[in-house]
């Protein structure tokens, strides 16, 4: 097709293909040796780091505790909860052998870590005095995906688990809502994705779960991303780990649990959000450059500028780059820049130096290039960065809404999910969600918190719809 080969297919003749030759071309990852798995290379890495580090802070802020548990966990444990075993063993990696020799009993690689958290957790909580133990892990897990994808579905990903423990339900829901509020607010202040917090149907929940809460997000090509999940537990894991406590009236009782895991899938909704036939669009507050400078022209001249016009930029909070590669051209460096997403991109030329300005492009907007005072650039550059967040919070917002309808039709719901997001009704049964998957390929996303109460017939198969509101419907990652 002529492409330059270090553009990307277009979203519109191909969402995937652009994804995959854009997480490589972009220097995010590379495809790792065993199959499903991924090499993070520094630029992914950064990105993910300036989550994490936001993410930890907030999980830390609302008095939870980091710990590190082991990645292999007996077998056994799996098996002590019925449904975590059920849902959770097709996707498990077993070791069998080691030292030499067959192990009596075999390990699995952590799928997640409510078993041995749960084993722990028995040991450590004897009174209400304990209560609630709040605790997180940062890790490495192992799930063996069939459909593999960077970032969105690796069979080895990182992520936060949170795992708590309380004295009665009302604590562990509260816990469980604190969770999916601190999942909303990092996805929309730090990814800039509008995702909706809701809760899955039945037939979504987490294996060993009661209930399970997640935030959605709608990516560019209008598929559903579940974005961070958030786990009630019930009495589930407490009667299978025997997480008990002795309550102030004297009497044994179980607690009620928590999870909740945000992963580098996060990742992929940025890119997958915000990204366009250009390359990557990153949001400012996770953007490992926010800017870059790129001096022009023989000499040293531009080049100390540059790194002059870098320290003071970097005194004002900025995260910044120079692009000193001389030997390629200033349009190949304007490219790649592009393509890696980089909010904002100075230009630092002899015609600049000697007018005293530097020209100032922003990877998104319709005002162009502009050339601006060069003493000026550090004082502005932070609102510059904070108008760049807001765009594309807004824009990811007016794209979600335009692309969601309401459907009291199955025509109307047929299509809907072909562009985006249903609003429908449901009757809440698995058949019929079954049905619904095989028709459309649209599963039910959540139930959202805000919806209004509405009443009537559902969708699909005009049975009484339950949930009292409607059910967002969307294909999915
Ligand atoms: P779960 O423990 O299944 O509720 O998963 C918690 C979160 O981890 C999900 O909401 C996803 O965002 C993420 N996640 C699950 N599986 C994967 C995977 N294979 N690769 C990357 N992220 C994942």
């Amino acid at each position: 097709m002529g492409r330059d080969e270090r553009g990307v297919t277009p979203q519109s003749e191909d969402f995937s293909a652009w994804y995959n030759e854009l997480v490589a071309k972009a220097q995010l990852v590379d495809r790792g040796p065993a199959k499903g798995t991924m090499v993070i290379r520094p630029y992914g890495y950064r990105l993910w780091e300036l989550i994490q580090g936001e993410l930890d802070q907030r999980i830390k802020d609302t008095g939870h505790e980091n710990a590190y548990f082991p990645l292999l966990i007996p077998e056994s444990y799996l098996q002590r909860e019925a449904q975590h075993v059920e849902g959770f063993s097709p996707e498990l990696a077993v070791v069998t052998h080691a030292g030499g020799k067959e192990l009596e009993e075999p390990l699995v690689v952590r799928p997640t870590s409510e078993t041995i958290i749960g084993e722990m957790m028995a040991k450590w909580v004897s009174s209400h005095r304990d209560l609630p133990l709040l605790l997180n892990q940062w890790a490495n897990v192992v799930r063996w995906e069939l459909r593999p994808r960077m970032f969105l579905r690796t069979t080895e990903f990182l992520w936060q688990e949170g795992h708590t423990a309380h004295a009665d339900q009302a604590d562990a829901m509260r816990e469980t809502m604190l969770a999916l509020d601190l999942y909303t607010e990092v996805a929309r202040d730090l990814a800039a994705i509008p995702v909706v917090p809701g809760e899955k149907t039945a037939g979504e929940r987490f294996a060993g779960a009661a209930r399970t809460f997640t935030i959605e997000g709608m990516m560019r090509d209008g598929k559903a991303l579940q974005a961070g999940t958030s786990h009630y537990m019930g009495t589930n894991f407490a009667k299978a780990f025997e997480i008990q406590y002795t309550s102030e009236a004297g009497r044994l009782e179980l607690c009620h649990t928590t999870s909740w895991g945000m992963s580098t899938r996060m990742i992929g909704g940025v890119i997958m959000t915000h990204g366009d036939d250009k390359g990557l669009v990153l949001p400012p507050r996770v953007a490992p450059h926010q800017v870059v400078i790129v001096p022009i022209g023989r000499g040293d001249q531009a080049l100390d500028a540059a790194r002059d016009l870098a320290g003071r930029l970097k005194a004002a909070g900025v995260r910044v780059h120079v692009d000193d590669r001389a030997h390629l051209s200033p349009g190949y460096r304007f490219n790649d820049w592009e393509l890696r997403g980089v909010p904002v991109r100075l230009e630092l030329g002899p015609r600049d130096l000697e007018s005293g300005t530097v020209v100032m492009a922003k990877r998104l907007g319709d005002e162009g290039k502009q050339s601006i005072p060069l003493d000026s650039v550090a004082e502005i550059m932070p609102g510059v960065l904070e108008d760049f967040q807001a765009f594309l919070l807004r824009r990811a917002t007016d794209f979600r809404d335009a692309h969601t309808h309401t459907a009291d039709t199955w025509e109307s719901f047929a299509d809907a999910v072909t562009q985006g997001w249903a609003l429908a009704l449901h009757c809440g049964t698995a058949a019929c969600e079954d049905e619904i998957k095989a028709e459309t390929a649209a599963t039910p996303r959540c139930v959202p918190l805000d919806g209004a109460s509405e009443t009537g017939v559902c969708v699909r198969c005009g049975q009484p719809a339950t949930y009292g509101k409607r059910v967002i419907f969307g294909r999915s990652y």
